[in-house]
């Protein structure tokens, strides 16, 4: 069998053009700030993206650059402005901040109806909880995947490597909600290749190049790979073995091009939705 390629840079054009054509029969233009500590380039270059998308969906977007011994005060201060500023919708605090600086009380001093990242407390309690909230973009972006390929996720097997509090955990909670038959997998699992076997549905967020081989996928599964990692030969690589598994799976998720496009495309889409809320 030979897997099919799912196009994240397709699907993530398909959730752009929703979002714009949401924005323009908004009658006001969403806003969203990205908020910039220090000189991190990796971080530069996403927000750069970041704002060129939000320009492209017809969203208003500031970045709010600050220098890396800004301190926490002053940032939090910086928030609270935002906070108030009717103007601004969605609040994004680009991560990792510097030392010194309390990520989570950051997170926390969000206005969690302008939290797109979805990381507040608020948020995340919503979503374990099954209510409506804001949503992580990535595990989004990886549902707007699967409801692209069309596969039916209600009483599916999923797996889900990893479980981390951006990708792995709201994962897990996402296809639970859309009653998925859910298992956790992470470093202290027994039997890993076991436990992967099993999935009809296997999300792979773990962070180590190549983890995953095709003899872990059961046939026809549906496999999405979010892991970003530099192989030995510094090429791009995700946390799946790609040929072996596509030469298993039934449709798999490529490094780039599958997850990557998908978590700005599903930021502009929280940023619509938090404007909206926020409005009613
Ligand atoms: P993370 O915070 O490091 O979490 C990794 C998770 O994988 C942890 O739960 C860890 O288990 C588990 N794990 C690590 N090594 C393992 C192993 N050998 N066997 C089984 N489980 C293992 O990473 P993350 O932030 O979730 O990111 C995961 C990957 O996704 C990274 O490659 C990252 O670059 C990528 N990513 C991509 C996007 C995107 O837009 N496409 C967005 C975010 C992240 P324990 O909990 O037991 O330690």
């Amino acid at each position: 069998m030979t897997a099919r390629i799912i196009d994240g840079r397709i699907v993530a054009g398909t959730v752009r053009a929703a979002v714009a054509a949401r924005v323009a029969a908004l009658g006001f233009q969403p806003g969203l700030a990205v908020v910039l500590v220090g000189e991190d380039p990796a971080s530069a270059v996403y927000v750069r993206n970041k704002d060129r998308a939000a320009a492209a969906a017809g969203i208003a977007a500031q970045t709010v650059r600050l220098p890396a011994d800004v301190g926490e005060a002053a940032l939090l201060a910086e928030v609270a402005r935002l906070n108030a500023d009717p103007s601004v919708d969605g609040i994004l605090v680009q991560l990792p901040l510097p030392s010194g600086i309390d990520p989570q009380r950051v997170v926390a001093a969000i206005d969690p109806g302008k939290d797109v990242d979805g990381f507040h407390p608020l948020n995340v309690g919503a979503l374990a909880a099954g209510q409506p909230g804001l949503v992580p973009c990535t595990p989004l972006g990886v549902m707007r995947l699967l409801e692209a390929v069309g596969v039916r996720i209600a009483g599916a097997r999923a797996v889900v490597l990893g479980r981390s509090a951006i990708v792995g955990r709201p994962m897990a909670a996402l296809l639970l909600a859309a009653d998925a038959t859910v298992t956790v997998a992470h470093s202290r699992t027994r039997d890993l290749p076991a436990e992967c076997r099993r999935a009809e549905i296997l999300v792979a967020a773990v962070g180590r190049p190549e983890l995953v081989r095709g003899d872990w996928i059961a046939p026809g599964a549906v496999v999405i790979d979010v892991g970003i990692n530099r192989g030995a030969d510094k090429r791009l690589v995700g946390d799946v073995a790609f040929a072996e598994a596509a030469a298993v799976a039934g449709a798999i998720t490529p490094v780039p091009g599958g997850v990557g496009p998908m978590t700005i495309a599903c930021l502009l889409e929280n940023t619509v939705t938090a404007a909206v809320r926020r409005r009613r």
